[in-house]
């Protein structure tokens, strides 16, 4: 048995896992609980609005109409993945859906039962997200859309102890629902079993590997003349500096200056050469060991 979070607790776990979150009027207080009862909790669920355009389908949401009064969810999760916060409570969303189905929620059981019956109030029992979507099967899904879907119904699931077979879509729930139509729901459970994995607010996938690092190859002595402008100039001062070699009032900067020039000579002295092999103008020894960062 799940109590609801609070609207603070909801809005924290969301940023914790990373999602740009946006309070919409007053979502705190926004609900059906005068119609019905909230909770206890017992999963997640995925839909599509049927229109276009962020604030326009937040602003329905929230309002919903005549026949079916909002909140119609508690998020919307718009094209370029930002959470617009519409509801904290019941919201009208899920609508009477199949028992058996809401056992396997419970249960964490998969595959999910044939939803074949709308005998059990969904609106009592699980969250819902709205993802704006026309849902006609040729209206894109953004990679950051599908991203804070992943995210949003996992930051539900660690908050509540739950697995990825706690989120469903509408369509896995209420007879003759199609929503969200544009991928799978076992897609969508596999890449929240990945992120559950994981720490809140980790990246999406495996880490991206560490591109090599590269330096800047020696330029030649004569490089380092008066007047000389070059990045590779400010990439070796920012390297001075952070050796403790700098010698700078100002910069470094791609300009070669006397002040790079006593700076190298530092780095020359650092690394034990003295006379003219200290003289501040770069020799390829004392270069390579700079290691400058390829610009
Ligand atoms: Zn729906």
């Amino acid at each position: 048995m799940a109590t609801p979070l609070s609207a603070s607790q909801l809005l924290r776990v969301l940023r914790d896992e990373g999602l740009k979150v946006v309070e919409h009027r007053s979502w705190r207080t926004h609900n059906r609980n005068h119609k019905g009862p909230w909770g206890p909790v017992h999963g997640v669920m995925i839909h599509h609005t049927v229109t276009s355009g962020t604030q326009n389908s937040v602003n329905l949401c929230y309002d919903g109409y005549a026949s079916l009064p909002g909140p119609l969810c508690h998020g919307v999760i718009a094209k370029d993945g930002s959470v617009h916060l519409v509801g904290n409570g019941r919201a009208n969303h899920a609508g009477l859906g199949d028992d058996e189905v809401l056992r396997a929620v419970i249960d964490e059981r998969a595959p999910l039962p044939a939803d074949n019956e709308a005998n059990t109030d969904g609106n009592r029992h699980f969250y819902g997200f709205e993802c704006v979507n026309l849902g006609n099967g040729s209206d894109p899904w953004p990679a950051a859309q599908l991203e804070a879907v992943e995210r949003a119904a996992a930051a539900l699931c660690r908050a509540h102890d739950w697995s990825d077979r706690s989120v469903i879509g509408h369509k896995e729930w209420q007879p003759g629902k199609t929503d969200p139509r544009g991928f799978t729901m076992d897609a969508m459970r596999g890449r929240i079993r990945q992120r559950l994995g994981g720490q809140p607010g980790g990246p999406a996938g495996p880490p991206a590997p560490k591109p090599p690092v590269s330096y800047e190859p020696f330029p030649g002595a004569a490089f380092f003349a008066p007047g000389r402008r070059s990045p590779v100039i400010t990439a070796m001062g920012r390297r001075l500096v952070a050796e403790g070699c700098g010698r700078y009032e100002v910069g470094p900067g791609p300009e070669w200056s006397e002040a790079d020039r006593r700076s190298y000579a530092a780095w020359q002295r650092k690394l034990g050469y003295t006379g003219a092999d200290a003289d501040g103008t770069p020799g390829r020894a004392s270069w390579d060991r700079l290691k400058v960062p390829n610009v």
